[in-house]
């Protein structure tokens, strides 16, 4: 028989040969390092016989599918030393998932599991992956199957096989057993338990069977594992790094903002965490000035007409809160386009009037179920910093290179790396192909006019035109899609946009959707992570705190704070009669970029001693050299043409 290799050679084997010998036949080495073989794309174990004429790929644990595969064996083994440790503990499923594995228990009567027995657990665990058990693979009858589950009390075992023969019809199962432990698994597994060389279990949560809230609670553990113990650590520090970063908590310990059962998903903001978001309105307000956009207030709520001609009355209520009042039933805005197509609509333009630019930062509604809230990341009450542009079919290359323009100094400023996507024509769509062939090449050359790489993300555009997406990197190397540009032939067609062109004909208006940061609350959560709650300058809430050292240098400090008030430096004194050690300890934990130490030298030559956050001790200056220190951190220092 002959399968054919990755790089297109084939390989001449024995019939019945498996994808452990296909690994030796290419090599003594790769042999070794094997863990499972890729058939056909689909991932299997290396005892299975390989199928004639299969294009076969060996996975080793520098594949990408290596840490899915050890995952999911760890999970197994998670399964075998629970079992030893709670006999009579039921078991019922345990996938690996993405950063790591669970399993799913229900505990006998009276045993009640916790993560202070996490140690026996890994201890166990530990042995079984140091005799290097082999997973081996059997394709059982049902029947047989059923009994052994039955004799062993493992009835969420039988419901998942009963399922198969209903569902699909099957026949046969297959079973996994490493050492004393056998599992119903669809497979497949790397050859023995000894890959798995670091793990760890990390918590415990309830999780209903099957997801469903009036069947049996069971405990479900979760772990990760790693092909090395570096890669196990390293995992580990940038957990507690996030834990520490964590936006929700860091919104709580600096003031800047809380959530209440009041209003589920919606923040109160408090005066810190209104002066970053009132700032970020500001900067987008000032930077769409200069680049000919002009700002719009529209309704916050509607005639359920206007949701019907947008489509969102279909395709999209679920997600909206809708209300009535006179007969007649309204619905609160989840976005901004309708609207400014209304707006648009209201008016009469003329191919001169065009590219018109709409931004609005108004509030939006989306009824997102409540166990998907998360802090400001998903949250049901939002302002985005968003804007429709309407212009001519030509006017389109000019407006979207300006839009990257205008993404990119928007970046700038934050010191973002960004990666861009022009995703492409989806399945379900509408236009013909010749529309969204010329709407594709307007994005890409826009792109390439700008000489921006990107990645092409077929069939992801929106139903209705092709989009930019534009993704950052945290400082914790997480990616997040904050800013897309989208091109739209629907919205013009629904609300019957058009613009009268030189010929006095009325012509069809092309819309661009845009918004750069995204929604201000997850932006600004993405803000606090990535900077760990460190604010430059021109963003933080308070940029310095006057510390008098004593009770006699107060009234020197309330002039320094006067001072700078005017000065438009936003500052506090704190003269409290702790120890300045107390003082400057807490304005560091507070993030303050800058601590102004008064003591006698600087009342007398009214001059501070400035501390950076972080840093430490830059020397005394001036009080207005200081207020210029400040000033000169403004946004438009990372812009050119702001
Ligand atoms: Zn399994
Ligand atoms: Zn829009």
């Amino acid at each position: 028989m002959h399968v054919t290799l990755p790089d297109g050679t084939e390989l001449t084997l024995d019939d019945g040969a498996t994808g452990a010998d296909a690994a030796a036949a290419i090599g003594a080495g790769l042999a070794r390092a094997a863990l499972a073989v890729k058939v056909d794309g689909e991932l299997r174990d290396l005892a299975r016989p390989l199928p004639d004429g299969a294009r076969i790929e060996i996975v080793t644990a520098r594949s990408p599918e290596a840490l899915e595969l050890i995952r999911h064996d760890a999970a197994h083994v998670l399964a075998t030393a629970m079992l030893e440790l709670y006999p009579g503990v039921r078991i019922s499923i345990g996938p690996a998932i993405e950063d790591g594995f669970y399993y799913d228990f229900e505990f006998p009567e009276g045993v009640h599991f916790s993560e202070a027995d996490f140690p026996a657990v890994e201890a166990r665990m530990a042995e079984h992956i140091k005799a290097a058990e082999p997973f081996v693979r059997e394709d059982v009858p049902v029947g047989e199957a059923l009994e052994r589950f039955v004799r062993e009390d493992q009835p969420y075992k039988v419901e998942l096989i009963e399922d198969l023969v209903r569902n699909e019809g099957v026949e046969t199962v297959s079973l996994y057993t490493n050492g004393p432990f056998t599992d119903l698994c669809r497979g497949p597994h790397a050859p023995t338990t000894k890959t798995i060389r670091a793990f760890k279990l990390q918590s415990v949560a309830g999780a209903y069977w099957r997801g469903d809230s009036n069947r049996q609670m069971l405990t479900r553990v979760y772990g990760t594992a790693f092909l090395s113990k570096e890669e196990l650590e390293q995992h580990l520090e940038r957990l507690e790094l996030a834990r520490q970063r964590d936006h929700r908590r860091l919104g709580r310990e600096l003031g800047l903002f809380q959530f209440s059962e009041t209003s589920p998903g919606s923040a109160f903001w408090l005066p810190k965490g209104t002066h970053l978001f009132n700032t970020l309105v500001q900067l987008s307000r000032e930077m769409g000035q200069k680049r000919g956009y002009t700002e719009v207030r529209t309704p916050v709520i509607y005639d359920a007409q206007l949701w019907k001609t947008s489509g969102h009355w279909d395709k999209y209520r679920e997600n909206m809160f809708v209300t009535e009042s006179e007969e007649r039933e309204l619905a609160l805005k989840p976005m901004n386009c309708p609207g400014h197509c209304q707006l648009y609509k209201l008016q009469r333009f003329s191919y001169r009037d065009l590219p018109v630019r709409y931004s609005e930062p108004g509030p939006l509604h989306r009824n997102e179920l409540s166990g998907t809230l998360h802090g400001l990341m998903r949250v049901r009450h939002f302002v985005q910093d968003d804007a429709h542009i309407f212009c001519t079919e030509e006017q389109v290359h000019d407006e979207v290179v300006g839009c990257l323009d205008f993404a990119f100094d928007t970046y700038r400023v934050f010191g973002f790396d960004v990666d861009i996507e022009l995703s492409t024509r989806p399945e379900v769509r509408i236009g013909t192909d010749e529309m969204w062939d010329r709407s594709e090449a307007m994005l890409a050359s826009a792109l390439e006019s700008r000489g921006l790489a990107y990645t092409v993300n077929e069939g992801d555009g929106a139903f209705y035109g092709p989009k930019i997406d534009l993704h950052m990197t945290d400082s914790l190397g997480r990616s997040w899609q904050i800013g897309t540009i989208q091109l739209d032939y629907n919205f013009p067609e629904r609300f019957d946009l058009t613009y009268t062109g030189p010929d006095n004909q009325e012509h069809r208006v092309v819309m661009l959707h845009r918004a750069l940061m995204g929604s201000y609350e997850r932006f600004i959560g993405i803000l606090i992570e990535h900077y760990a709650g460190e604010f430059p300058v021109w963003l933080a809430p308070v940029q310095a705190v006057v510390l008098p050292i004593s009770d006699r240098h107060a009234e020197a400090a309330a002039r320094v704070r006067d001072e700078l008030v005017q000065a438009g430096v936003r500052v506090e004194l704190d003269d409290r009669s702790e120890s300045i050690g107390r003082r400057i300890r807490e304005a560091e934990l507070q993030k303050i970029p800058y601590m102004l130490v008064v003591g006698d030298r600087e009342a007398e030559a009214g001059t501070v001693a400035v501390r950076r956050h972080g840093e430490g001790d830059l020397g005394t200056e001036p009080v207005a050299a200081f207020a210029q220190r400040v000033a000169d951190d403004a946004p438009s220092r990372y812009t050119a043409n702001r």
